[in-house]
């Protein structure tokens, strides 16, 4: 049966809408040069799941060579992953896409490479843990990644804070200037990925919100999801 005129019309209104709504997105995603809007909701914050901590605590052990050697392999799957999904789609992945946000920049090179022989040669020590460093996890330059020996491990913590070190230094300008990024553009990059740590940082620097200790209502949650302008009223109040 023939569809009334009026609906064919308005269908067609809709789906303009949508295609426009569709190019709005995909522009927003392919790295426009702009700084990331701050986000003010913890779901946009989600690109990966790699940063995802482990449920239990169980079984936190202080430098076992295996599990070194475990999470080498998970981080170096993640890198080769991304290496061979721009490879063959010549797009920005979302690892990628998170520095670009992070740093404004249209591009940047990637130092796959580079990063992943530091992880194949990562290793626990104890001699840059001394002192005030006793509770730092990682560390991280140009060419390698050392690990805190002192501190007790899960499987995921000793992957996270691998993966962590290994972003360090993988994002660079590719305009003449200077090459690095900062710290604080990284670390941002990898709150977007959903580091925890970065992201309770990030929360705290630029919300005023202590995201630990955070909870809301879900008529909040609602007007924050449909009011555009709910992140500027909170950075007013802040
Ligand atoms: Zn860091």
């Amino acid at each position: 049966m023939k569809k009334p005129a009026r609906t064919i019309k308005h269908s067609i209104k809709e789906r303009r809408k949508k295609k426009a709504m569709i190019k709005h997105n995909i522009k927003r995603v392919q790295g426009t040069g702009r700084k990331a809007k701050l986000l003010c909701d913890i779901r946009k914050m989600r690109g990966v799941r790699v940063f995802d901590p482990s449920k239990a605590r169980y079984g936190a052990r202080i430098a076992s060579e295996p599990m070194l050697a475990r999470a080498k392999e998970y981080v170096l799957e993640i890198l080769e992953k991304n290496k061979k999904q721009h490879a063959q789609t010549g797009k920005p992945t979302v690892l990628e896409q998170a520095f670009l946000d992070a740093s404004g920049e249209k591009v940047l090179r990637f130092a796959y490479g580079r990063r992943m022989n530091a992880v194949r040669n990562a290793k626990f020590t104890k001699k840059r843990f001394m002192g005030k460093f006793r509770t730092d996890h990682g560390y991280a330059d140009r060419v390698k990644i050392e690990l805190n020996e002192y501190a007790p491990y899960t499987e995921k913590d000793l992957q996270i804070v691998l993966l962590h070190e290994a972003l360090h230094y993988f994002a660079g300008r590719a305009r003449p200037g200077n090459p690095d990024l900062t710290e604080e553009v990284e670390h941002h990059a990898m709150s977007l990925l959903g580091d925890r740590d970065e992201q309770i940082d990030y929360f705290h620097k630029h919300w005023n919100v202590d995201i630990l200790h955070y909870s809301s209502t879900v008529a909040q949650r609602k007007r924050r999801r449909t009011d555009p302008n709910w992140g500027s009223k909170i950075l007013l109040e802040a």
